[in-house]
């Protein structure tokens, strides 16, 4: 039966989620408290240069196509992205460097051209990965783990008896150094777990299944950016009926008798059958409704990390960088250590760095490049950023001029910075974390909050701080998770 549902917030999970309530027939508005939809995939720069603010790695392109399907719509309507040839380029002090080309083989060859060693062990990897996350994947992404039904499909046992092999114990670090000899390989293979804001040392062994994502599967660049994906589902939700209101940031959900009734907006009550939060859990709970009893032990549940990104506008060109590059620190256990233990970034940071104008055209002048340099952060939680920010930004021109050999500040001519303040203040995600909940622990999965509230009947939650967590890809599974709790919840 057509309900109303309101969504709070437009973060990619909420526009997925409004998406697929409007295709099953739902009447769906949308209430975003800032300009635009899209949440931390949005956009910044000059009229010379572009910057994705947010995520730049983009995974499981499939999966938008297929909201696009689901809601009955022809995905090249939408959006159009294709596959990097090149993963990743990899770069370290003494000089390494490493080119991870998407195809196996060829990954395999550089790496024993360039390491000397580790040609077997990677294949292997990678077919591990591979194992580990098609049984995986079923149970612990797709369908809800609070819901009985979950457990009682074929392919979900398939996986449960296969749990033994999964590598569900054990951190990710001491299965990468059994599983392969070279340092360096270890570290490129730790560096996964930064894919959902954990920490290899603790995170555990099971996600050695995400290289297999960058890989088996791919890389892969939207055309226009990654703000194309935001885009492509807010554009598909307008067609299938959706109404958003931008610039209204919910205030209350409205409760009666165990069950939602309604937002607040402005002092304006708005009725609804269902509610759903895109908004991050933890202040879902604390400010949207403080008088109802709030799951401790979830909310609880440590982050995942932040970030600290420099926008950079370059005046040159690079060409042995490529749209992702990495720089990695020369200890990445005491790197891991200071982000996780001391909630500090230490002395000699990895830095990720992302060229959109290596693919897309007009993201910078001609000769000159977009860079976004991202590196691991502890989450907001009071340290002083107005000194670590410039003392970051000094470590990161250092190394970056000692490894590509030209002197990067004369080179800047467009500057901007996101910090974990930023991300907490612009999208309210608690502490700044980019993926919600942590992965550091082994029983994460089921720690995160539901897809729908236990005490009110007609809230549910989709986001990166729920089940299945954060990340595009998880975030459009999620959305595809509370969607369909919705349409069985509502189905006579
Ligand atoms: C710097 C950075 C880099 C990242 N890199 C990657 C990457 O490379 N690849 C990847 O897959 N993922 C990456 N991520 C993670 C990814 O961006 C997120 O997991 C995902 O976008 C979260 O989507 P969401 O649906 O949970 O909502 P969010 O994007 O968190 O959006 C929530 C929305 O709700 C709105 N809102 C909040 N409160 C209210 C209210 N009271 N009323 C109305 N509206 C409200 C906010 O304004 C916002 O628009 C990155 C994130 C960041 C910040």
């Amino acid at each position: 039966m057509p309900q109303k549902a309101l969504i709070i917030g437009s973060g990619i999970a909420g526009l997925a989620t409004a998406a697929r309530l409007a295709e099953a027939g739902h009447q769906v508005e949308v209430f975003e408290a800032s300009a635009k939809p899209g949440g931390k995939l949005g956009v910044i720069g000059d009229e010379r240069y572009r910057f994705d603010s947010g995520p730049s790695l983009f995974t499981l392109a499939h999966l938008v196509e297929q909201a696009i399907k689901d809601c009955g719509k022809n995905p090249a309507d939408y959006f159009q992205y294709y596959r990097k040839d090149t993963a990743c380029h990899y770069f370290w002090e003494d000089g390494t460097r490493i080119k991870a080309y998407a195809d196996q083989q060829a990954f395999a060859n550089e790496v024993q051209e360039q390491l000397g060693t580790g040609k077997e062990e990677v294949l292997q990897y990678l077919r591990k990965s591979a194992y580990i996350y098609k049984y995986t994947e079923k149970v612990f992404l797709r369908k809800s783990l609070h819901r009985l039904q979950s457990y009682l499909h074929a392919d979900t046992l398939a996986s449960i008896i296969r749990m033994p092999n999964l590598s569900l114990t054990g951190n990710l670090h001491d299965l990468n150094r059994r599983k392969l000899k070279h340092p360096k390989l270890v570290q490129l293979f730790d560096r996964f777990a930064t894919y959902n804001g954990s920490n290899p040392y603790q995170t555990p062994g099971v996600m050695s299944s995400i290289p297999h994502l960058e890989h088996n599967v791919g890389t892969f660049y939207p055309l226009g950016g990654m703000h194309a994906i935001p885009q492509a589902i807010y554009r598909l939700g307008k067609d299938l009926g959706v109404t958003y209101h931008f610039n209204q940031r919910v205030e209350r959900i409205l409760s009666e008798d165990g069950k939602a009734i309604g937002i607040e907006v402005d002092g304006e009550v708005h009725q609804a059958d269902i509610v759903v939060s895109n908004m991050d859990v933890v202040p879902t709970y604390r400010r949207l409704m403080p008088e109802e009893p709030a799951p401790e032990r979830t909310l609880e549940q440590e982050r995942s990390s932040s970030a600290l990104i420099f926008y950079w506008g370059i005046k040159n060109s690079f060409p042995e960088l490529d749209l992702h590059n990495i720089f990695f620190s020369e200890d990445y256990a005491e790197e891991f250590r200071q982000i996780f233990e001391q909630r500090e970034i230490g002395d000699d940071p990895t830095i990720y760095l992302n060229i959109s104008s290596k693919e897309g055209e007009g993201d910078a002048p001609e000769g000159c490049e977009n860079w976004f340099i991202l590196i691991n952060a502890p989450g907001n939680t009071g340290q002083d950023w107005d000194e670590i920010i410039p003392r970051v930004r000094k470590q990161v021109l250092a190394k970056l001029t000692r490894i590509l050999g030209k002197d990067i500040e004369s080179l800047i001519e467009f500057e901007d910075y996101l910090d974990p303040r930023r991300i907490e203040s612009r999208t309210s995600s608690y502490q700044g974390s980019l993926y919600g909940a942590g992965s550091n622990d082994t029983f994460s999965a089921f720690l995160r909050h539901p897809n729908f509230s236990k005490r009110l009947k007609g809230l549910y939650f989709a986001g990166g701080s729920v089940h299945p967590g954060g990340g595009i890809p998880l975030c459009l599974m999620g959305a595809e998770i509370t969607a369909n709790l919705i349409k069985e919840d509502y189905a006579q």
